[in-house]
């Protein structure tokens, strides 16, 4: 079943969590849905990728919001016979001194136009293993330390291993955030010199080889945020299998710094917006690090309305989305306001469906859905509930909010209490909802239905954001903090508005929103006429739709880093 894949040399792209589909919950939030606009891109263009990642039998979590708002986290598990082909082949790792066996599924992502990419989803409950072996793809960012540490010996190590074993030739290794670093190990042990062309004391190592088949993305500018693992941890793991004088020149003396390694043994760095590559360089001094700001996929976050609208008007819009350009002259104001308010009713009908809250389609509402933690600032919104509820008497507007917090991440947890609090006592005056377990489907309703697309992380560190990308798709025009993607994205009044200026020390305050909300946006919505409105919403599809697409990343990846 591999045949039609294994004929062309190919890409490895390897991935944490990748998000496949709605019924896969192999992902955790915007990491793993860009990992999956890559692939769904790479389908369409028919480009020769393959993607590796785990299977993640207990997904990340499932999220409910109790009566007090606080979130509770289940399990969500899948049936990966359902969706994926398991493959024979099996190879093993060494961890602790004991092989364990590595197994895959192959997914098939289909593009629009008959393109095919296979994506490995790595297995380690097989019968030769131990149980607590066997558990070491369950759970998506699961676990301790050394937990952790495993499951990126399995992504990485065991990656490079069963791509052999299934006969893959792979050109070059695309390493998607630092947890599959390890990868570049298990290529050290591949590419030696053979010894009688080295002389004494020189490497026998074929590092340049190496470097030159490897790109790394990092994707965030928080320090914390980089994996790094404890040599006491790594030695009781590895030991044996690694040459740890040489790892600490790669990874640090200090820890395995999983970024480290990966900027190591990379010969293409970059980082996911301009300004992100910015911060990264000095966040890592000495390396050159480029910059390919993220996309969304076209098809996948499209409206059905705004699909067809496309179809209709814009034929071929699937796989050059650069032809969205011209949704400012080819489409009229009313096709875009109809398409528009059809996903606005889908979107009221599912938060009907799942809070019993009922939304006016003739009010604006502000969306507002992404991970729940601190640096994102989703409660600056309510800072100032007097003020607030003010703007609501002049100028109506409903709330629909979304988000889970990493189960360890106490402050983005209380978050999403205090949020609940917040909304609560909006009731009656601003009517509002926040819907649980945010995934790929809420994402696509919420996103599309809402008229003002809300963002405001502490800057510098939203490394990109996706979210806002798949607005404009919609005609849904972002009110943002200037950080991230959107300073490239954002046109004052054009495709959207910026939360304060560029350089203020703070990159926009609570009172910087509000001013901006009551004095500009809302008095644009309630023009007697809709034009200057709908101006807007056609521009966010025709400058940033066009250019904010998985397909153009996926190009200048191809380009810049795979063959370079
Ligand atoms: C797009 C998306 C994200 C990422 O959104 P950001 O704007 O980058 O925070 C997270 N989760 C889901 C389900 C998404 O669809």
């Amino acid at each position: 079943m591999l045949e039609e894949f294994i004929h062309v040399p190919r890409v490895a792209y390897f991935s944490m969590e990748v998000a496949l589909r709605n019924e896969i919950p192999t992902y955790a939030g915007g990491l793993g849905v860009l990992a999956g606009d890559m692939v769904r891109s790479a389908a369409d263009l028919m480009l020769p990728m393959v993607a590796v990642s785990l299977v993640s039998r207990s997904g990340y979590f499932r999220q409910e919001i109790d009566t007090q708002g606080l979130q509770v986290e289940l399990a969500e598990s899948w049936e990966p016979q359902l969706w994926a082909q398991s493959l024979d082949a099996k190879v093993a790792v060494t961890i602790e001194g004991k092989p364990v066996w590595v197994s895959a599924w192959l997914y098939v992502v289909e593009g629009h136009s008959g393109g095919r990419q296979p994506v490995l989803l790595l297995d380690t409950d097989l019968n030769e293993n131990e149980p607590k072996d066997r558990e070491l793809t369950n759970c998506l960012y699961g676990g301790d330390p050394a937990y952790r540490l495993k499951q990126e010996i399995v992504l990485g190590i065991g990656g490079v291993r069963l791509l052999q074993a299934l006969g893959f030739d792979i050109f070059h290794y695309h390493m998607n955030e630092g947890h599959s670093a390890l990868l570049g190990v298990e290529l050290l042990r591949r590419y030696t010199y053979p010894a009688e062309n080295i002389r004494e004391g020189d490497s026998h190592y074929d590092i340049p080889r190496i470097r030159k088949m490897c790109s790394f993305t990092t994707h965030t500018p928080v320090y914390a945020g980089h994996d790094s693992f404890d040599y006491t941890l790594v030695t009781a793991i590895l030991d044996g299998t690694i040459d740890l004088v040489l790892i600490k020149q790669f990874a640090g003396e200090d820890g395995l710094n999983m970024t480290r390694l990966a900027l190591n043994l990379s010969e293409y760095i970059n980082g996911v917006a301009k300004s992100h590559a910015d911060v990264s360089s000095k966040m890592f001094p000495g390396y050159k690090m480029h910059a390919i700001t993220n996309g969304v996929h076209p098809y996948t976050w499209a409206a059905q309305s705004f699909s067809t609208l496309y179809d209709t008007h814009i034929p071929g819009w699937c796989h050059e989305p650069e032809l969205l350009t011209r949704a400012e002259c080819c489409v009229s104001d009313e096709d875009i306001w109809n398409a528009h308010q059809q996903a606005k009713m889908r979107l009221i009908e599912r938060v009907f469906a799942l809070t019993g809250v009922s939304l006016n389609p003739n009010i604006p509402i502000i969306g507002f859905a992404r991970r729940m933690t601190a640096y994102k600032r989703p409660d600056i919104l309510f800072a100032d509930i007097e003020r607030l509820k003010n703007i609501a008497n002049h100028q109506p507007f409903q709330i629909v909010m979304a988000g889970k917090a990493h189960p360890s991440d106490k402050e983005g947890k209380a978050l999403i209490g205090e949020l609940h609090q917040h909304l609560q006592s909006l009731v009656g005056i601003i009517p509002s909802a926040y819907l649980a377990n945010y995934d790929l489907t809420i994402a696509l309703d919420l996103i599309s239905g809402s008229d003002i697309w809300l963002n405001t992380p502490l800057r510098p560190y939203e490394a990109s954001g996706t979210s806002g990308m798949k607005a404009a798709l919609n005609g849904v025009p972002s009110l943002s903090v200037l950080d991230g993607w959107w300073i490239e994205g954002c046109i004052e009044g054009v495709t959207g508005w910026a939360i304060g200026d560029k350089d203020t020390q703070n990159g926009g305050t609570s009172i910087a929103l509000y001013d901006k909300f009551e004095q500009v946006v809302l008095p644009l919505y309630y023009q007697e006429n809709k034009s200057g409105w709908i101006k807007v919403m056609k521009s966010a599809i025709s400058k940033n739709a066009s250019y904010f697409n998985s397909h153009r990343m996926m190009r200048r990846y191809l380009i810049e880093a795979y063959t370079r």
